[in-house]
């Protein structure tokens, strides 16, 4: 196990705001915890973009848009018009089961459901907290590898984090997806039958929670978070492409508001730049989790890649191209990154930026005694947010529903 280093603060900049006391307190540097980051040849934690060159899964109805669904159909010698009833099955009654489908003819049927929605994904494990309104399910994909998405009640929406590949090639110290490395991208259909799935055990009524006595057969995953395993960004082209199938009207899509998809990302700069010029208003994430590169390049070990400024910059650009506010994620964790003078130079990179245009979600980390990576102290929370919103940052403080099934952002470890 790697033992966590203290340094003294120094380490960093010098502290510039806040009370002396907090400031004076250590710099913890960033290490992975029982496990060994790979490394380059010069020493610096390797990188992963490219997807191994492994077999993709077969071809689904959801990794196609309606024309080339009907052209598959087509091939198949069948009526385009089929395409649109195999949809609508499909995203709107979330089924694949030809004993539902009496509008489609009897004589080649389950042949004609089985080219069109070869099964993708396979329930190995499904975790519930206790009061039932998050449920983290563990998927097996076609060749074996193993992925997670976590669905959340909340007041008036419902959740659902997917993962967008198979480990992760971003070698985040702190996070458990990365630790294999990446194993593959996953394919669109692949990312999107995690929510039909989801949208499947909502209609089944097996969310409970706070809105369970409203529970109707109309509910559905509401809102979409690309916070599951995998950099969403690395996997761009079927992330686009799974992000057309949840915002296309049906039965093309899902038919949901591009707004409440949220796309992040630990920075890859020239990736953000193309999402803002995707015309589609999604809602962009930044995990900074750190301002000073100094930190960063250790933390996020793409910052050695992607600079906080060049990171900001895009972000920023974001903004103005979409007009959508940019969210700035930040995980607290105690004496490495919640200091307050890195509250204090975060919001002087936001405003020398602009002004409205950004919004800071601070994640308090678990308590994990005897670990580097833990919660910072309640009033340590409280200096960084006050410092933030003193400076005119939008801030909250995020709920990290799902911490106690390990279905918080970063914490996402398939394995059986
Ligand atoms: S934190 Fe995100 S980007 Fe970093 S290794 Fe984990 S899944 Fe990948």
């Amino acid at each position: 196990m790697t033992s966590p280093t203290r340094t003294p603060d120094t380490a960093v900049s010098p502290a510039t705001t806040g009370p002396a006391d907090l400031d004076a307190r250590p710099q913890v540097r960033p290490a992975a915890e029982g496990w060994e980051q790979q490394r380059t040849s010069e020493g610096r934690p390797l990188l992963q973009f490219a997807s191994p060159r492994v077999k993709q899964p077969p071809q689904h109805l959801a990794d196609q848009t309606l024309e080339e669904r009907q052209e598959r159909l087509k091939e198949l010698g069948l009526p385009a018009f089929r395409a649109k009833q195999l949809s609508t099955h499909y995203f709107q009654h979330w089924t694949t089961d030809p004993e539902r489908m009496s509008d489609l003819p009897k004589a080649g049927r389950e042949e004609l459901v089985a080219a069109m929605f070869p099964p993708l994904l396979t329930e190995v494990r499904r975790l519930r907290t206790d009061d039932g309104n998050t449920i983290k399910f563990l998927w097996r994909l076609f060749d074996g590898a193993l992925v997670e998405s976590v669905l959340m009640r909340y007041p008036g929406r419902i959740t659902l984090c997917v993962s967008s590949q198979a480990g992760c090639g971003m070698n985040c110290p702190f996070c458990a997806t990365g630790q294999a490395g990446l194993t593959r991208n996953m394919s669109t259909a692949e990312i999107v039958d995690q929510v039909v799935a989801a949208n499947r055990v909502i209609a089944a009524g097996e969310l409970g929670g706070a809105g369970h006595a409203q529970q109707n057969s109309a509910e559905r995953v509401t809102n979409i978070v690309f916070m599951g395993m995998g950099e969403p960004l690395a996997n761009y082209k079927r992330v686009m492409a799974a992000v057309h199938r949840f915002v296309d009207p049906s039965p093309e899509g899902l038919g949901m508001s591009a707004r409440n998809i949220t796309v992040s990302t630990v920075g890859l700069v020239p990736a953000i730049r193309k999402l803002a010029e995707e015309e589609l208003p999604v809602t962009f994430a930044l995990s900074l989790h750190a301002p000073d590169d100094e930190l960063r390049d250790e933390l996020i070990p793409v910052n050695n890649r992607w600079k906080v400024d060049e990171a900001i910059d895009a972000a920023y650009d974001y903004f103005r191209k979409t007009g959508r506010r940019v969210s700035i994620e930040y995980a607290l964790i105690k004496d490495m990154n919640d200091h307050a003078w890195r509250a204090a130079l975060l919001a002087k990179k936001l405003n020398q930026r602009g002004r409205g245009w950004v919004h800071v979600n601070p994640i308090p980390l678990n308590p994990t005694p005897g670990s580097i990576w833990t919660s910072s102290e309640p009033e340590v929370q409280d200096e960084f947010v006050e410092t933030l919103r003193a400076a005119g940052i939008p801030t909250t403080l995020r709920d990290t529903r799902g911490k106690e099934i390990d279905g918080a952002c970063g914490q996402l470890a398939a394995a059986e």
